[in-house]
């Protein structure tokens, strides 16, 4: 699943392309993915692109009607003066494919499924976007919205890791739960946009063990979190950004430094990486760096050694 690294990045090469560009066509290719009517999808016809962002995991692009001097205004949308936003979260297998011309026709079913296909035209250049979900799990979301907070998900979001005014403090805040830290960071109602991934990362990093319990932290472990998080997640914007989409994530794997990589030396001690398997996910950690030598319990292996 994309995390904040390569939705940011997503967002900023999708803004650099489509900012100022007319919107064509907007086609739903399942019916279920798209979680709102009102809006109707088809009020985005003829408006503007102002902005592609990000906020969580969620992508968000932002449009504003054509002034009607610039002959706009011939979508469905008068009603809709003000700004109208596409929320994409892409969700476990969902990625943007982008294509130089606009795809004609119903976006295709089965293999190579599309849940949502855009054309947008800038400048007399087209630009394709196919929202593509992969996996037979169908979770890719797109809301149409007049304001963020009306996709609930986002109006339940924490705080950014990034912000400038996340302070260890506000952090520190957060910290008070009894809960796994390894959950905690992938919590996005606590802390918005990290996920499995990052938050193997930012733990090894930090030399915690996922399943410590956040609220025991004490200040030194809280402060070296704090700092982890900021980097490894300021470091894998830094590597992601001007990638295009189709390279993001052989980007992001490549910069894993234990996630996804059991079996293989800690690149900071050459202990071996283990795995802790759970029925729908693995977290992967190193025992010299994070838990004092010792493997955690791990459901799977302790079968085989009954
Ligand atoms: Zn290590």
């Amino acid at each position: 699943m994309p995390e904040l690294p390569e939705v940011t990045a997503l967002a900023e090469y999708l803004d650099r392309r489509l900012a100022g560009a007319v919107v064509e066509q907007v086609r739903i290719g399942a019916i279920n993915a798209l979680k709102t009517a009102d809006p109707p999808y088809t009020a985005l016809v003829g408006r503007r692109v102002d902005s592609v962002g990000r906020r969580g995991k969620f992508l968000v692009l932002v449009t504003e009607p054509v002034p009607a001097e610039d002959g706009g205004d011939r979508g469905g949308g008068a009603d809709d003066a003000g700004p109208l936003a596409v929320v994409v979260h892409l969700a476990l297998g969902g990625w943007v494919r982008v294509t130089d011309r606009i795809q004609e026709g119903a976006p295709p079913r089965g293999k190579g499924y599309v849940a949502a296909r855009f054309g947008f035209v800038r400048d007399g250049e087209e630009t394709g976007i196919d929202l593509t979900e992969a996996g037979t799990w169908k979770r890719l979301s797109v809301h149409i919205v007049r304001r963020l907070e009306d996709v609930p998900a986002i109006a339940d979001l924490g705080p950014e890791p990034l912000a400038e005014d996340f302070t260890l403090e506000a952090f520190r805040k957060l910290l008070n739960h009894r809960k796994q830290v390894k959950g905690l960071l992938r919590d996005q109602k606590i802390i918005a946009g990290i996920g499995n991934a990052y938050s193997d990362e930012i733990l090894h990093a930090a030399k915690i063990s996922p399943f410590a319990i956040a609220s025991t932290l004490d200040d030194v472990s809280t402060a070296r979190l704090y700092e982890s998080m900021r980097r490894v997640l300021t470091d894998a914007v830094e590597e992601d950004l001007g990638h295009p989409p189709e390279e993001l994530k052989d980007e992001k794997r490549r910069i894993m430094r234990v996630h996804r990589r059991a079996g293989e030396p800690c690149p900071v001690c050459g202990d071996t990486i283990l795995e802790v398997s759970f029925a729908d996910s693995a977290l992967q950690y190193c025992p010299s760096c994070q838990t004092g030598g010792k493997p955690l319990a791990d459901r799977r292996t302790s079968k085989f050694l009954k």
